[in-house]
């Protein structure tokens, strides 16, 4: 394991911005973590990149997690166990569980990034979190290198939310390793957004977990931009959840809005179809744009800064809220 010094981040943010990192190294296990934690005290994870924005160089150790390797703990009629550790790519890790005919985790398929990165934010797609396989997370508490376990209620999941964006614990853990629980005879999810338009198109009836799959893969490679084509960190905002009366109102302006139920007393909207409304799908300005065919999506036609990404991301925040009195807030992690 070595350590670089003054590292361009560009190969390592999917949203492909040139800023650097005084001081750079990946560790592929526990030791050189513990090892990198002492070389440094002021120091910033980074999986797939796949969730950041980065506005300024780190002034410190940027440790790329590459620790790897995925162990089978219980397997039983109903359900296995599985501990995955978290430098194994996200997507990876469900194409091997849908081959072994291990559900759950199907409708997260092709969603970027790294394990230890999923319970971070909570990842969520088509009606399924992290949080309703997730049994418990290991972790390393950087200020003094001890393994602890959190439980799935420990993690204080919410909507792209837990316990390790809290104020109280952002920066202080490395996520290690996960144990999920998943199901050989679970129930499948395909009341959510195109997928049950894509089955049809497919003539499945009766879809396996591994029809889930490849329907999701098809419907996310049709809609969203390949990193690797076109920078980007997926939605870059978050859902607004309102209070029901703002919501209806809202509806009442807005009868095609799209809105789901969040609870007795509040509604989600679809930040997306707010930000395509007040015209901003696919307009352009410089390098920073929102994506053709998703609005939620910003997206660096070329050489944005992480700055010029803000400022866009800024001018859209603004246009909504004059339009529509909704402040919608950013779901990626801007450093
Ligand atoms: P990074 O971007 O590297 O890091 C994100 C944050 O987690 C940072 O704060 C980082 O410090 C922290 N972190 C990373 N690893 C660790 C660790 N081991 N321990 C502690 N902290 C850590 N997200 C969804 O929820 N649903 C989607 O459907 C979805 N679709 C996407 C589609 C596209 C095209 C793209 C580009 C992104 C999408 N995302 C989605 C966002 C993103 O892929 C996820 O949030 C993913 O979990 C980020 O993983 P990462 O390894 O790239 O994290
Ligand atoms: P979509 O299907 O066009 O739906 C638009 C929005 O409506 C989504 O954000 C979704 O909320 C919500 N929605 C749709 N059907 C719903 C239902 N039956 N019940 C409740 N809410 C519903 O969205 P899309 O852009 O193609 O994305 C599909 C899925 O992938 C979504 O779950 C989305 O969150 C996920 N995704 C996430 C990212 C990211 O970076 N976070 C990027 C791309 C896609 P939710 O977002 O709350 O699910």
């Amino acid at each position: 394991m070595t350590v670089q010094e003054n590292v361009s981040l560009r190969q390592y943010n999917t949203f492909g911005i040139d800023q650097y990192a005084g001081h750079f190294v990946q560790v592929r296990e526990l030791k050189d973590l513990l090892y990198a934690i002492d070389f440094d005290s002021k120091h910033i994870i980074i999986g797939g990149g796949s969730n950041l924005l980065l506005t300024r160089d780190i002034d410190g150790l940027v440790i790329k997690n590459d620790i790897k390797g995925i162990e089978e703990l219980d397997n039983n009629k109903e359900y296995v166990l599985v501990k995955v550790f978290s430098g194994e790519n996200w997507h990876s890790t469900v194409s091997q569980m849908v081959s072994k005919g291990w559900g759950g985790i199907e409708n997260l398929s092709l969603i970027p990034g790294t394990v230890g990165a999923a319970p971070i934010q909570n990842i969520g797609a088509y009606g399924v979190e992290i949080k309703d396989v997730l049994v418990a997370v290991e972790a390393i508490e950087l200020a003094t290198g001890k393994i602890l376990e959190f439980s799935n209620e420990e993690c204080q999941f919410g909507y792209r939310d837990s316990f390790f964006k809290s104020k109280e614990a952002k920066g202080k853990y490395f996520v290690y390793s996960l144990t999920l629980r998943l199901n050989k005879h679970g129930k499948i999810n395909t009341q959510y957004g195109e997928i049950e338009k894509k089955l049809r198109e497919k003539n499945i009836l009766n879809p396996t977990i591994m029809d889930m799959h490849q329907a999701i893969m098809e419907i996310r490679q049709n809609k969203l931009p390949d990193p690797a084509i076109i920078g980007n960190a997926g939605s870059f905002f978050k859902n607004p959840i309102l209070p029901n009366a703002l919501a209806h109102e809202l509806k009442e302006k807005s009868p095609n809005l799209p809105m789901y139920k969040w609870n007795d007393h509040e509604s989600k909207v679809a930040a997306g179809w707010l930000i395509d409304q007040a015209g901003w799908k696919g307009k352009r300005i410089g390098h920073v744009g929102c994506y053709e065919k998703q609005a939620l999506v910003i997206v660096n036609h070329g050489n944005a800064t992480g700055s010029e990404v803000l400022d866009f991301s800024k001018l859209v925040q603004d246009d909504i809220l004059n339009k529509y009195g909704i402040a919608i807030e950013p779901e990626i992690n801007i450093w």
